[in-house]
This record gives C-alpha cells, structure tokens and sequence, in this order.
C-alpha cells in the first residue's frame, strides 16, 4: 500500500510558526479560534489580509519551520505501517508558489531519506487509489481523497472535524483500519 503524506499541519508545525514569525500570540492549550474551522490565515485577531499574510512568509519561514509536538511519532507509525519505501511526501503550494524552495530544503535537512520522494500539488486526490492512503489535516483533502477511490486517515487538529478527538489515539486506530482492510483486500 502507497500512501501519500502531508507535511503542514501533520509534521511541521505551521500555523504556530506562523503566529510565531509575526509576532502574534497562539497557544494549542487556549486555541484562539473557532475549533472545526479550517481557515486561520491570516490569523482573524490579526490586521493583515490574506495577501500580506502569505506574501510575508519568505523562504527562510518556510525552511525553518519546527516539527510538530508528535510529527516523529505520527512519521515513526506511518513508515511502520506502510515502510519507508512506500510513503511519499505530498504538500501543496501556497498562492504565491514561495513555499515550494523553502520545504524541500526543509525535506532535505530534516528527512534527507525522502529527498526524491515527494510531490507538491493543490489536487491531491489525482493521487488517489483503492491502494493508496492519504494522511493529511485537511477535511477538503481528505473528503476529496476519498470520493476519488482513495483511503483516509485525518489527523485531528483543532483546526478539522475532528477537534474533539486526541490526535494519536484517533491516529492509531485510523492506520490500523486501514492496514487491515488493506490485508484483507490482499488476501
Ligand atoms: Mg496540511
């Protein structure tokens, strides 16, 4: 089984860093902003418009970027469940397309290993197969992924429908579901 894996929200930690590099305050602990809501850029208690706020992001933001508090564990799992050889990053590009140098120097330094394994895309679930499993925080990427045949596992974040839901708990018993189903397709 392929599956396709999502970099912000899943391993890096964007939307702090972005707050971060802004100077603007944010805490997982006392979430800002509505839960479920996926749209928080720019931040809503901040000035500035969606413009501005992508346009500032330069390419040193985007290649320093912190893991997130469980992106090792959440990689560590995955590569266990599929193996290395099978997984393949997959993020999109923001409006102005000045992420795309910043995360692969970002990909190169933190995960050298898949450094010729990944794509960057907005229409992930061309990507989408009965073999393949997307793992992303994005409802639209996942309900997308889905309806195209694709398997799912959503990784819940404060910012999805899944909000109310602890991340690794949820996380665990989604691969497992999906590795099973997938031994039982082989079978
Ligand atoms: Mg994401």
């Amino acid at each position: 089984m392929k599956c396709m894996l999502d970099l912000d929200g899943v391993l890096v930690d964007f939307i702090a860093d972005a707050h971060r590099y802004y100077g603007l305050s944010y805490s997982y602990e006392d979430y800002p902003y509505e839960l479920g809501n996926y749209h928080n850029c720019p931040p809503p208690n901040s000035e500035m418009t969606t413009r501005e706020f992508w346009d500032g992001l330069a390419e040193e933001f985007w290649e320093n970027i912190p893991w997130m508090h469980d992106g090792h564990e959440i990689l560590t799992m995955v590569e266990r469940a599929f193996g290395r050889e099978n997984i393949c990053l997959l993020t999109s590009p923001i409006p102005n397309y000045s992420n795309i140098v910043g995360k692969l120097k970002w990909v190169a330094r933190e995960l050298p290993e898949y450094a010729q394994r990944y794509l960057v895309g907005p229409a992930k679930s061309f990507c989408a197969s009965p073999n393949t499993v997307l793992v992303d925080d994005a409802d639209f990427n996942i309900e997308a992924f889905a309806k195209a045949g694709g398997r799912t596992v959503l990784v819940s974040r404060p910012w999805n429908s899944r909000h109310a839901t602890d991340t690794m708990p949820l996380f665990r018993i989604q691969l497992h579901i999906v590795s099973a189903e997938h031994r039982r397709s082989q079978q």
